[in-house]
């Protein structure tokens, strides 16, 4: 493909970084763009700045949903360098999730490319406080302006970029979530395993419920029998049991997370017991009662580790370590921070620099 164009931004104001980032509110000046269509395939790649886009009203992903997305981050370290995460094994998920949606993949080695440019680009949007980082969000959708179900013929990728807070800046926070098995988010052989954006709004009314009732979020139970578990809202799921952590093992129903693929080799570095296998709902609250299950956590780029503070299922509310976070926890959250910052070992090669005037 042809290389990227590069049309910078007018604005040459300083970038001043708003004290309370939060999440997703603020975004860079650029955005990385390219067409697809099915005589010239990618074409038209440009970093420019960023403006609303424009849609037919007939733009089929609006109609029929043909859309995935990615989530990685990217961050400065304390002497300035900036890095990226798993970006490879972000790109290959999304190329997974474009194809069960019928939708072209993506060169994977161009779109770095032209991401580490982007991010070169916004440096000075990137935040260089522990916790901070820049969220980049890549996703591709089916643009031609028709009705009708079927797959679109063209479609647009774009990159946006937007720099985020600390996930826990009063510190590292348990969370309370409600088991939940009214409604279920994804099913066996289903799009449970793409980052698409009907799996997100099928998602929406069991949490709004969770969350009246005042936990934060739901864990999912497997569609067929809501008898095994599956994830919670936006992240995969680890239990601590006294012999071992265990996971949901991929069955094409959960989000297969970069973060909890991470957390499997770290655990395995450590000579931590982790296995990837069905665990049913039982399975944890029958450990609870027996002293078997000692913890929880979540796992997802945002939060990288979530500790389990309080886990409801029906009448049982099982309060996991005194609802603070347990040790595990901590040392999860402390190895992987430093593996981003640059203050640990990087062993299976997951930091991706983005050298000045690439
Ligand atoms: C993105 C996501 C995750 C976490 O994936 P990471 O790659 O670790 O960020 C887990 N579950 C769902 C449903 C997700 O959308």
């Amino acid at each position: 493909m042809e290389k990227v164009k590069i049309q910078l931004s007018e604005r040459k104001e300083k970038v001043i970084l708003p004290p309370n980032l939060g999440f997703g509110k603020y975004f860079t000046n650029h955005v990385f763009e390219m067409d697809y269509s099915p005589e010239e395939g990618w074409h038209n790649a440009i970093i420019k700045p960023l403006v609303n886009m424009a849609f037919h009203p007939a733009a089929m992903f609006i109609h029929y949903g043909q859309a995935a997305f990615e989530g990685l981050k990217a961050f400065k370290r304390d002497n300035g360098d900036v890095v990226v995460f798993r970006p490879q094994d972000h790109f290959e998920r999304m190329n997974n999730s474009s194809a069960r949606l019928c939708m072209p993949k993506i060169d994977i080695p161009f779109v770095i490319d032209a991401l580490k440019k982007l991010v070169d680009i916004e440096r000075d949007w990137i935040p260089a406080v522990k916790g901070e980082s820049l969220y980049i969000r890549p996703f591709i959708f089916g643009s031609d302006s028709f009705l009708g179900v079927k797959p679109a013929s063209h479609y647009k990728f774009v990159i946006i970029l937007s720099p985020v807070g600390a996930y826990y800046p009063e510190g590292f926070k348990p969370v309370k979530i409600l088991v939940q098995d009214d409604f279920a988010r994804a099913v066996k052989k289903g799009m449970g395993e793409c980052k698409t954006p009907g799996n997100y709004a099928a998602s929406l009314l069991a949490e709004e419920i969770a969350i009246k009732k005042g936990f934060t979020q739901v864990l999912w139970l497997d569609g067929n029998e809501q008898k095994y578990i599956d994830e919670v809202g936006t992240m995969n799921f680890f239990v601590r049991f006294k012999n071992e952590v265990a996971t949901p093992m991929l069955n094409g129903e959960i989000l297969p997370g970069v973060t909890r693929r991470s957390v499997v080799q770290i655990l395995k570095d450590w000579n931590i017991p982790v296995s990837e296998r069905l665990i049913t709902i039982e399975e944890i609250v029958d450990g609870y009662k027996t002293g078997e299950t000692l913890s929880a956590f979540g796992t997802g780029t945002a939060a990288i580790i979530s500790a389990v503070g309080q886990l409801t299922f029906k009448d049982t509310n099982m309060i996991f370590n005194g609802n603070e976070p347990d040790d595990l926890e901590i040392k999860l959250f402390e190895e992987i921070t430093a593996i981003q910052r640059g203050q640990a070992e990087d062993k299976h090669n997951w930091i991706v620099p983005v050298p000045k005037g690439i």
